[in-house]
């Protein structure tokens, strides 16, 4: 079943994208838990991390490799940043289209709640 992430994907919605390309798109959450709150989602509609398989390694690869270039982007990099993947209900998924959030801009404890 479409997500609304899909509904951005395909530009159903809007969002203040902030990076895209072929195969991924980065935009600035609704609801920000830090003052940088971006999150980087495949195109290909894929539940959570308990769906990619091994044909998946390119792509979170890629994935992985944009957040670090977004935090750049964003003058985020150095002070630095967290990339977390809730994943189903005891990971705090809410959203069942796979994606990394990017939190920047403020200390970050551990462990998280
Ligand atoms: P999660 O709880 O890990 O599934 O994260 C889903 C995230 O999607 C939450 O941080 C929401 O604030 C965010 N979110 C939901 N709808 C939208 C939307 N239309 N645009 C941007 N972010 C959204």
């Amino acid at each position: 079943m479409s997500t609304i992430f899909k509904k951005i994907i395909d530009k159903e919605i809007p969002a203040k994208v902030v990076y895209e390309d072929d195969v991924c798109l980065a935009f600035r959450d609704v609801n920000p838990q830090a003052p940088t709150h971006v999150l980087v989602i495949p195109k290909k509609e894929m539940r959570s991390l308990n769906e990619v398989s091994t044909q998946d390694k390119e792509l979170l690869g890629h994935m992985l490799l944009k957040c670090g270039e977004i935090a750049r982007s964003l003058g985020v990099a150095e002070s630095g940043y967290r990339v977390v993947i809730n994943t189903n209900n005891d990971g705090g998924q809410t959203v069942f289209h796979l994606h990394f959030h990017l939190l920047a801009g403020r200390p970050m404890t551990w462990p998280p709640g």
